[in-house]
């Protein structure tokens, strides 16, 4: 997904093998980026661009009437089988296909409409009757619209209106015959209802609030840091030689406390895996739903009303406002290239929105920097006051960098010692040239030409003649025209930079069918970013923090004491409760270069057993642990039993495919077959896996899971606590995983009535969810929800939720 797509990278792969050894040299060899692009560019041959071509034509990118057509069939269908939420993502994919002001756009917002009513998303149903209207819905089913309208708005406590939208259509269709005795009829029928709503003054909330905007201003840093915007006074920018800039805590910070808050330069969408329609076959419209259909292409913010844009069927939004705000600063560009970026992978994507945000900063800085990576020139940054201090901007990054003198400011930081969270940032970051291979280099530096191919093609004009008049001075104007090469150096820049500067934008997902009651949750990737601020953070395999995300922004709080002096770390990836040392290790020396030395690997290398018994088989005599590696024998005292560890492998990998069968059965409402398979596992893993095995704890959740869609919420929490425990054991007791674990189980304790249990539960998950998300968390609110319920209901014991 961050890279292109496997045809593509074999092909350019092969090309590379069979360049001739000298040209290999060259660019192998290459002093700076500028050269490993001028060298790598001109390689890229006709033939090369049209097997791309090829290659991109496997996604449906434009739109296609006909598929307007499709998706509201599919659609209708979904909503006959009362699976609204399935009709409205089908209803969108029929917007995203349908030309504005065509009836085809009309009817599927109309009918995307009536699906977002049955769902109670009374606000965003009104949008999408408005949508509806400006698109020119047909007069004569005009009446339905407006009727679902009246109710809408009956629905959210404004009757005024509601009585205004009735009297409208009355008097708008008394005069013509297209109302029916029977529509007449429920007309009347929802005209009482809005004069009885009227008394009630009830006024129902959304179900699913759209409170990003608001959570977002309730996250503050309580003092923002003078040197760094974006973090908080407690932490202070430092830099080594060896590790680089890294923050420090200036004051002792308590868990919970906010330490950065920093909304992304630049994120691109992950389009999720959407495979291209394989050759030959014609029109065959997925029915897929990925992140790209849910959530808005600019501020990710979770929709289940996307408003496509007017050019493509692929970059969907929450919002005309932010759909206007994207074509602005970058989609206009984009918007026919669709298709390529696809093809070439995240990486390229975010590598082209970075370069084209730059134009909206200080376009003259930013053409000094490029030109001076351009010619590797010994160069002046204009931020420089002092003319004495001349940098060398060495493209490989790192050469360059050591040759600083002692005075020279923080890499990204201005003559005051100011990080700027600027394009300025971004492009400080290291591109790590000389760890790539070659191959590697070849691939990023072949695929950013034919984008910039394209872009020549498709006109440079629409690449420049959208910057700001202010900024760009005339005398840039040839400059930036001529150079397309200047772009292409920078955006190989930022696709070496991005292997270890990306930043994965996840998002809580809640999994599993509405029936099941409690929650089931996972994170899953949204988009890939950059943020100049949490770049500054190196990597701990047992961080001090824990990082959320709202929408683009992140949120990095203290997730421990952290002590004045102490560096503050996040986890790239390889967490230690996730994996082991050597799997850990391995990761980061092929992703990020470097050789973890955090405490848990120090830790860990002085005694490998010490860690968590995460893959730990035991005896089926004697429960004992078993030891050795490719035959393992019981430790157990009096016990001779032993077994290759290839057997227990294989068992173990049945067992998960037995568990995986289970969930999907859960998943499909199934719960007595899915009960029946989980305890079969559970006895099969009993005897040959450890109690805190991982798996054991996959099976205790899923049959949590069972029992409270059954509604036994007694059997449902025994379970619950025993993954409760394996949890623990993995990830440690005040981690997210149990926050979110002891979540589940306060649902289940309060669903049945165990109050005093359910009480103690909230105030377990309440602290630990406070910790990692602050405040304004949704589940931390649901459990103070529940929790005033609890309190407010002394005596009687009360009913199950929902
Ligand atoms: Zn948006
Ligand atoms: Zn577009
Ligand atoms: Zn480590
Ligand atoms: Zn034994």
């Amino acid at each position: 997904m961050d890279l292109p797509v496997d045809e593509w990278k074999s092909y350019i792969l092969q090309k590379w093998s069979l360049l001739p050894k000298s040209i290999q040299v060259t660019i192998s060899t290459a002093e700076t980026l500028n050269d490993l692009f001028l060298h790598s560019s001109p390689l890229l041959q006709p033939e090369d661009e049209m097997f791309l071509k090829r290659l991109s034509g496997g996604y449906l990118v434009g739109k296609d009437p006909d598929a307007s057509l499709f998706y509201r069939e599919k659609g209708n269908k979904k909503f006959q089988e009362k699976d609204y939420m399935g009709a409205t993502v089908l209803y969108s994919k029929g917007v995203s296909h349908s030309g504005s002001n065509s009836t085809d756009i009309s009817l599927c917002y109309a009918n995307r409409s009536a699906a977002l009513f049955h769902l109670g998303q009374y606000e965003t149903c009104l949008k999408d009757i408005v949508r509806a209207q400006t698109h020119g819905y047909p007069e004569r089913l005009q009446p339905k619209l407006l009727l679902r309208k009246a109710e809408c708005l009956v629905t959210l406590g404004r009757p005024q209106e509601a009585s205004q939208t009735i009297s409208d259509l009355e008097s708008n269709f008394a005069a013509k015959p297209a109302l029916s005795a029977s529509q007449l009829q429920i007309l009347q029928r929802t005209l009482c209802r809005v004069k009885v709503k009227v008394q009630e003054k009830e006024n129902l909330p959304e179900i699913f609030p759209e409170a990003l905007t608001k959570t977002f201003e309730c996250v503050d840093l309580r003092e923002e840091n003078e040197q760094i915007p974006g973090a908080s006074s407690s932490v202070g920018l430092h830099i080594d030689p060896l590790k680089g800039r890294y923050l420090v805590a200036t004051k002792d910070i308590l868990p919970g406390e906010l330490l950065v808050k920093e909304d992304a330069f630049v994120s691109v969408l992950n389009p999720g895996e959407v495979p291209p329609r394989p050759h030959g076959l014609e029109s065959k419209w997925d029915l897929q739903v990925t992140n790209g259909d849910l959530h808005c292409h600019r501020c990710l913010r979770h929709t289940l009303a996307p408003v496509p844009c007017d050019g493509c069927s692929y970059a969907k939004y929450c919002s005309r406002e932010c759909m206007q705000q994207a074509w602005d600063r970058y989609h206009s560009v984009e918007c026919s290239l669709g298709a390529l970026l696809l093809t070439l992978g995240v990486f390229c994507h975010v590598a082209l929105r970075s370069t084209l945000l730059a134009r909206f900063e200080d376009v003259g800085e930013v053409i000094k920097k490029l030109c001076g990576e351009m010619n590797n020139q010994r160069i002046c940054l204009p931020e420089s006051k002092n003319q004495a201090q001349i940098l060398k901007y060495d493209l490989g990054g790192e050469g360059g960098e050591k040759d600083k003198a002692v005075e020279t400011p923080i890499p990204g930081c201005d003559i005051n010692g100011k990080y700027e969270r600027n394009y300025s940032a971004i492009f400080h970051l290291l591109p790590h040239a000389k760890n790539h291979s070659p191959e590697h280099k070849f691939l990023c530096a072949v695929s950013v030409s034919a984008l910039c191919r394209q872009l020549e093609a498709a006109g440079l004009q629409a690449f420049t003649e959208d910057l700001k008049p202010t900024k760009l001075k005339a005398s840039e104007t040839p400059v930036l025209c001529a150079e397309l090469n200047v772009w292409g150096v920078a955006m190989l820049r930022h696709m070496l930079q991005l292997q270890c500067n990306a930043q994965a934008i996840t998002t809580i997902q809640q999994a599993g069918s509405k029936e099941n009651l409690i929650t089931d949750t996972r994170q899953v990737r949204l988009a890939t970013a950059l943020f100049p601020v949490v770049s500054l953070l190196n990597h701990s395999c047992s961080p001090n923090t824990s990082m959320s995300f709202i929408g683009t922004i992140a949120t990095i709080r203290a997730s421990q004491l952290i002590r004045r002096g102490q560096e503050i770390f996040h986890c790239y990836g390889p967490h230690e409760s996730r994996m082991g040392i050597a799997e850990r290790r391995q990761k980061l020396r092929s992703q990020y270069f470097f050789d973890c030395n955090c405490p848990a690997c120090e830790r860990e290398k002085q005694s490998p057993l010490s860690g968590p018994g995460r893959e730990a088989f035991c005896c089926h005599r004697c429960r004992a642990l078993l030891q050795g590696d490719d035959v393992l024998s019981c430790g157990g005292p009096a016990c001779t039993e032993s077994v290759s560890r290839h057997l227990l492998v294989s068992r173990l990998q049945d067992l998960q495919r037995q568990v995986g069968a289970a969930q999907k059965r859960l998943r499909n409402g199934r719960l007595e077959l899915a009960i029946q398979l989980l305890l079969g596992c559970q006895s099969d893993a009993e005897s040959f896996l450890s109690a805190e095995h991982r798996v054991v704890g996959e099976i205790e959740d899923a049959l949590a899971q069972a029992y409270a869609a059954l509604g036994d919420w007694e059997k449902s929490a025994t379970h619950l606590q025993k993954s409760l425990q394996v949890v623990e054991v993995h990830h440690g007791p005040s981690s997210v995983e149990m926050g979110h674990e002891l979540f589940k189980l306060a649902q289940v304790f309060f669903n049945g009535c165990a109050i005093p249990e359910a009480l103690n539960t909230i105030q377990k998950a309440e602290k630990v969810l406070l910790v990692h998300y602050g405040p304004w968390n949704d589940e931390i609110r649901e459990l103070q929800k529940m929790k005033s319920c609890l309190l407010d209901l002394p005596t009687i014991p009360v009913g199950p939720k929902k």
